[in-house]
């Protein structure tokens, strides 16, 4: 059975890159119908917070890739790292190093000073004694000779010579375990079959392959996601404006977009770029994820995002906007707003709107008491010609029974016959009228949401202006 995991270090917010490996593990776990397992690597203790921990969680919640075992955290685990460190102790795998950092960093100086890669001369490796006084650190006890060959399922066969490999610190002498060794026995205790991560971890991965191997455990498959970069090249980082998923959410897109939007950088399906999540769960495999890095679109996301807007239900985006009104200040705090009312103004809106925050924007005049007009727009439409209309208009709106889109159209078309006008030298005007501009979905549905009330007040209003 397939078991992968999503092992963010909560030393940040959940980024870009993060989602989309916890996304790819997501996949390949359904896919596979396998175990998905989420594990928080917080054993940096001076650089994570419980904060990034729950917004790590908040976002993958937010993002619906929900997991089957955790959160674990390794704060939580020492003692089991302890007790394998000590296993590999008790077989020789590793062993007790009493170096001082300063021994330890003039090794270092000397090395780089003849211009070699700075690495442990293993002075400790064969000690018949322990150094009294000193409370030693445990190192692994690496290979010298041969090679490692990762066998990843992106990459291919990538070998690394053993002879770069450091004997690798596994426990501090502290007590604290290490990165490198936590990662190892916790996929080994969770019996871990893929490891999927960024491939910044590729560094990595020869030196925890001889840790599994150690620990008897069969080790993993890997696959290593190609880099994600920014639009100039350069990798993804906070100088590309925003990169954690939850200002996404802040600045109004969908989790459904940046799920389908992730999933696009480094994988492929012929060239669908739409996807529903049972069509990603069907269809994803590693075959189709490209090696080479994926480069962040923002206007690909954008236009996603536009895309599942126009293609959710309005009640849907009613709820989701109401954050957004209160947020941009559209309605107040406790102003109340019929969800039937709300969603038939979200419907007329939803295919000019991007974003939720533009969806908020484009009700206002649905939801103010009064309208700004456009200066342009008034002088060229609110003026002596247009007065007459306007005020036929009004008198003959006032006296309907049922201020419904087909009724107010019923209106419109006898105003224009009667005078042998378009219907554009009448709505126009009253466009302006309503909205304060001249684009606005189509009038009568904007009228009848409006509301007879506001509709009267606000012809009343254009009516003054041009007579004043
Ligand atoms: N904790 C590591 C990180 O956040 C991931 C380690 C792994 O996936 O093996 O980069």
């Amino acid at each position: 059975m397939v078991r992968v995991r999503f092992a963010p270090s909560p030393t940040g917010h959940l980024h870009i890159g993060g989602a989309r490996a916890a996304l790819f593990n997501w996949l390949f776990a359904r896919h596979n119908k396998g175990a998905f397992i989420l594990r928080i690597e917080d054993t940096d203790r001076t650089r994570s917070t419980e904060e990034y921990i729950n917004s790590i969680i908040e976002g993958m919640k937010w993002l619906n890739l929900d997991w089957d075992e955790g959160p674990y955290k390794q704060t939580d685990r020492f003692d089991i790292y302890r007790s394998y460190a000590d296993k590999l102790l008790k077989e020789g795998k590793a062993y007790y190093c009493y170096c001082s950092p300063e021994e330890l960093e003039q090794g270092r100086k000397e090395a780089l000073a003849q211009g070699k890669q700075p690495k442990y001369d293993g002075r400790c490796r064969n000690l018949k004694a322990p150094v009294s006084g000193v409370t030693p650190a445990v190192r692994f006890r690496m290979p010298q000779e041969g090679e490692t060959v990762v066998n990843d399922l992106i990459r291919g066969k990538i070998v690394f010579e053993n002879a770069h490999l450091d004997d690798l610190i596994i426990m501090r002498s502290d007590g604290t375990p290490t990165y490198n060794f936590t990662v190892v026995v916790d996929d080994v205790d969770m019996n871990i079959t893929h490891v999927i991560r960024g491939d910044d971890h590729l560094n990595n991965t020869p030196k925890q392959i001889h840790v599994y191997d150690a620990l008897g455990y069969k080790v993993p498959l890997f696959a290593h996601l190609p880099m994600i970069l920014g639009p100039d090249k350069t990798r993804l980082s906070k100088r590309h404006g925003a990169t954690s998923v939850m200002a996404y959410k802040e600045t109004g897109y969908l989790p459904e977009a940046l799920v389908n939007y992730l999933v696009r950088l480094g994988w492929s399906y012929g060239d669908q770029e739409v996807f529903s999540r049972d069509e990603l769960i069907k269809y994803f495999s590693f075959e189709n994820v490209g090696k080479s890095s994926a480069v962040f679109n923002p206007e690909k996301f954008l236009w996603l995002n536009s895309h599942y807007i126009i293609n959710s239900p309005a009640e849907k985006l009613a709820e989701l906007v109401i954050p957004f009104l209160l947020k941009e200040k559209i309605v107040n705090e406790g102003q109340a707003l019929d969800k039937g009312w709300l969603s038939k103004a979200v419907n007329t809106q939803k295919e000019r709107s991007k974003t939720l925050i533009e969806l908020a924007h484009s009700l206002r005049y649905y939801i103010s008491e009064d309208v700004e007009y456009n200066e342009k727009a008034k002088v060229k439409f609110l003026n002596e010609k247009t007065l007459p209309y306007l005020i036929e208009l009004k008198d003959r709106l006032a006296s309907i029974p049922d201020f419904s889109a087909s009724e107010i159209e019923k209106v419109f078309i006898s105003i224009i016959e009667k005078h042998g006008i378009k219907l554009g030298n009448i709505a126009q005007p009253v466009r302006v009228a309503m909205t304060g501009k001249t684009e606005s979905p189509g009038i009568f549905e904007v009228l009848e949401i409006i509301g007879k009330e506001k509709t009267m007040k606000r012809l009343e209003k254009a009516i003054k202006t041009i007579i004043k």
